[in-house]
């Protein structure tokens, strides 16, 4: 386990004992010492974001040990020797500079806005080249999420931060895929995959079309398409053509917005110009009167990220995040990871971390729980199964 992780819940633990909390925060506090034990899904995780630093170690040094061997077998073999085999982006491994787990978690612990998190995320993507490392990446964050009692999630992966490194598209979605597919064999935990466009790519609308494209062959392993990285300059309007494309081929479309652009046109333009089932952050929605009535009178989901709200957001701190006044207005929102290894939380802590800062109530984290089902994509009936099971699980608990 990664040293940059916090521990909200010893913190939480400790609280009782500090004779700070009333009775209903005590409540809460059980509630979510009980949640640990309680199913949920998580339904906003860039895959590529939980990269710890320990997997980033190994996988750049497996990768700087091939590339030296193929230097040394390239003075001996042929054009057709076992180098030739390998993936164009493995001759970029050169360029991954040495460093240590300690020297990367304190890269990760520095973190403070979202264009360093972006600079240091895309640049460690550079040790994701060849279909195992896609396979450990997830694996890894599955086993993660099972500890956690995570039953079901909805990742996000990157395509074009790997393809335009010349990974093939094969590579990373088989080794994606075959993660989740063991997840469901060994734990019955049940998947839905999501292929985000990167927004702030260069000619960013011809590469997610041609994404699209390359995604197709492989449209059976994939649920939706979504939009992420840097939203300011790269309204969702610019991507309605993909996006339809997208809808023909039967992806469900969601999309990042509203994480630190204003609700206009971040926000809005998901709905009017994409026409996403689901919005990926959207908090400076409640900066707009109107748009926070559709959001409730639609019940549009959100998935919230608190923890990266304020580590890399806008957010001066999570006592002053609006998660509970969007609770507390009736919209569907869900609490999520967004990209934990980076973070330092993943999706129980920053549950925990909320109910700790904001004083949530008993029966809003039992919302927010039961949120996460209801915007998921699973069959309905599978949503009414879990949905009953929370239910009965809070009642005999009398939460
Ligand atoms: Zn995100």
């Amino acid at each position: 386990m990664s040293n940059v992780r916090l521990h909200f819940l010893d913190d939480l633990r400790s609280w009782p004992k500090c004779g700070r909390l009333n009775i209903e925060q005590q409540f809460v506090v059980n509630l979510v010492l009980i949640s640990v034990n309680v199913e949920f899904p998580e339904l906003h995780v860039h895959l590529e974001g939980t990269l710890e630093p320990d997997l980033y170690v190994k996988l750049a040094l497996k990768h700087a040990a091939s590339s030296s061997a193929a230097h040394s077998d390239c003075d001996l073999a042929s054009s057709d020797g076992p180098e030739s085999k390998r993936a164009p982006a493995a001759e970029e491994s050169q360029s991954i500079d040495p460093i240590s787990e300690s020297e990367m978690s304190s890269k990760y612990r520095s973190l403070s806005n979202l264009r360093d998190f972006l600079e240091l995320y895309y640049a460690n993507m550079r040790v994701l080249q060849e279909e195992d490392d896609f396979f450990q990446l997830t694996w890894a964050y599955m086993e993660r999420a099972n500890a956690n009692h995570i039953v079901h999630v909805e990742p996000f992966f990157d395509p074009s931060a790997h393809t335009s490194r010349g990974v093939p598209f094969a590579h990373i979605i088989k080794g994606i895929s075959r993660a989740l597919l063991f997840a469901e064999e060994k734990y019955g935990m049940t998947s839905c995959l999501c292929m985000c466009f990167v927004r702030d790519h260069p000619d960013a609308l011809t590469e997610a079309l041609r994404v699209l494209q390359l995604s197709l062959p492989y449209r059976h392993l994939i649920t939706s398409v979504g939009l992420d990285s840097d939203e300011i300059n790269h309204p969702p309007a610019d991507f309605a053509l993909v996006f339809a494309e997208a809808r023909k081929y039967g992806y469900r479309c969601v999309g990042h917005g509203g994480h630190d652009g204003p609700a206009e046109p971040y926000v809005s333009q998901l709905i009017s110009a994409l026409g996403v089932e689901r919005i990926d952050h959207g908090v400076t929605s409640v900066a707009s009167e109107e748009l926070m009535a559709y959001l409730k009178q639609y019940q549009l989901p959100l998935t919230v990220c608190p923890v990266s709200n304020v580590k890399i957001g806008p957010f001066e701190s999570l006592a002053k995040h609006p998660l509970k006044h969007m609770l507390e207005d009736g919209l569907c929102v869900c609490v999520n990871s967004d990209d934990p290894a980076y973070l330092g939380a993943y999706v129980n802590d920053v549950l925990c971390s909320c109910v700790i800062s904001m004083g949530l109530t008993r029966r809003q984290l039992c919302q927010l729980l039961a949120n996460s089902f209801r915007a998921s994509f699973l069959p309905s009936s599978m949503k009414q199964r879990w949905l009953h099971k929370l239910q009965t699980i809070t009642e005999e608990k009398d939460l």
